[in-house]
């Protein structure tokens, strides 16, 4: 195995670019030092490695693998893994950038990372896909540390990934640590909640701003796009809150159904047919570029990147966005939604409850004792409403959009560690 530095290929559709068009945006308006600008501007550590695993067929393929810690300066650095064939350098910087904001929205005592390996998941075998995750957890056997760096699930990847990587990392170290990764099987020391947590954060984001903008759940209809992990419990917990689905979507199939999705019936069709929706009988299927500006009040991104366009922001019919995915609007796509007046509950907050119930698997973890469902959901609840309340105060304050509030909130507590912290 190799390991390199790697830099990030500066092409026009650059989604490392796009992330530091938004910190510069926000680092003016809140008139961020320039010294913690040219900080953050750079991800602190980048590795790349060469993957070499013995196939089903018994032919050896090279894979590459990433991992990219973008800073450290008010804890250890947090993150998901992502197995998907799009992972490339300047994906994993701009997600692990994304990842130091999100910790910091969400008042977490940790910095971001992220990282992946380019592969396809759903073309491999468990063996390989094991065989896979363990060369990977090798190789990053000095980048990740219960203090150092602490990956999770992320696209492509869930518990059982995580119990692999646990499984290397504790082998290499002689140690049981299973602090050093977080969403792993509750039975090996995960937390009760963390499943379902990026969907649970969703959910609560868009409880905080329909009561900020006089809406009852009961009185407005949603959209979700991706039913898998986020997207599903997104939508299940809406449902649960009185709020009617009337828009599912997979990269299999999307439907519409204005009386309300049966979400129950389909999270278990779903898990009957291979985790896809394709052949879905709840609703009118519809091409799939219709679902994000099919009618609805509440539209919920929760699948790929870069879904929310120029050339599809115009047509949005909802009033209000909230990102379950990471990176779902292109900046190009942020003023068309703000001159309609749409509401945006940008990634970094929205998406943050998965990170948040993240770092109470690593608290446990940590002090070896264990809490219930309904002391992680309570605790998750509150750390939320508060990170959409000091977005919401922030975003009024600088009279901007909630992307560019939240994006202060997070500089305001990032500069001071960077600040305090100092330089060489
Ligand atoms: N991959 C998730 C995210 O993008 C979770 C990260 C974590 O729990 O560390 O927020």
């Amino acid at each position: 195995m190799s390991t390199q530095t790697v830099k990030a290929e500066s092409h026009p559709e650059s989604m490392f670019e796009a992330v530091l068009a938004r910190l510069d945006k926000a680092a003016k308006i809140m008139n961020l030092s320039e010294d913690v600008l040219r900080v953050l501007s750079s991800p602190s550590k980048q590795v790349k490695v060469s993957l070499p695993i013995m196939m089903d067929s018994g032919k050896t393929q090279v894979f590459e693998g990433y991992r990219t810690v973008h800073s450290t300066h008010l804890g250890p650095s947090k993150g998901g893994i992502r197995y998907a064939m799009d992972v490339n350098a300047d994906e994993v910087m701009a997600l692990a950038a994304w990842m130091s904001f999100k910790c910091a929205v969400a008042n977490l005592p940790y910095d971001g990372a992220k990282g992946g390996i380019k592969c396809d998941p759903r073309a491999m075998s468990v063996g390989e896909l094991e065989r896979l995750s363990r060369a990977y957890a090798k190789s990053m056997k000095d980048v990740f540390g219960v203090n150092k760096d602490i990956p999770a699930p992320d696209m492509g990847t869930s518990g059982r990934e995580m119990a692999w990587i646990v499984d290397e990392f504790n082998k290499i170290t002689g140690e049981d640590s299973p602090g050093v990764i977080t969403g792993k099987p509750v039975s090996i020391g995960g937390s009760l909640g963390r499943d379902a947590a990026t969907g649970r954060g969703v959910m609560v984001n868009t409880l905080c701003a329909l009561k900020k903008m006089n809406l009852k759940p009961s009185e407005v209809t949603a959209v979700v796009q991706g039913f898998g992990n986020v997207g599903s419990h997104s939508a299940r917990l809406l449902a649960e809150k009185g709020i009617k689905i009337v828009g599912i979507g997979d990269h299999t199939a999307s439907f519409y159904n204005e009386k309300g999705i049966d979400i129950a019936a389909a999270i278990d069709y779903a898990a009957k047919n291979n985790r896809i929706l394709k052949g879905f009988k709840g609703g009118t299927e519809i091409p799939s570029d219709q679902l994000l500006i099919s009618k609805c009040d509440v539209l919920i991104p929760a699948a790929l990147q870069n879904v929310i366009t120029e050339d599809n922001a115009g047509k949005i019919q909802a009033k209000l966005i909230v990102e379950g995915a990471n990176g779902p609007t292109t900046p190009e796509a942020d003023p068309i939604l703000n001159d309609k007046k749409i509401i945006c509950v940008p990634d970094i907050l929205a998406n943050s409850g998965g990170v948040t119930v993240s770092y109470f698997e690593w608290v446990q973890n940590k002090a070896g004792y264990y809490w219930t469902e309904e002391e992680v959901n309570t605790k998750h609840d509150l750390k939320m409403e508060i990170a959409f309340e000091q977005v919401w105060n922030n975003t009024a304050q600088y009279k901007t959009s909630m992307r560019i509030g939240a994006y202060i909130t997070a500089l305001q507590r990032i500069e001071q560690g960077v600040k305090l912290k100092g330089a060489y």
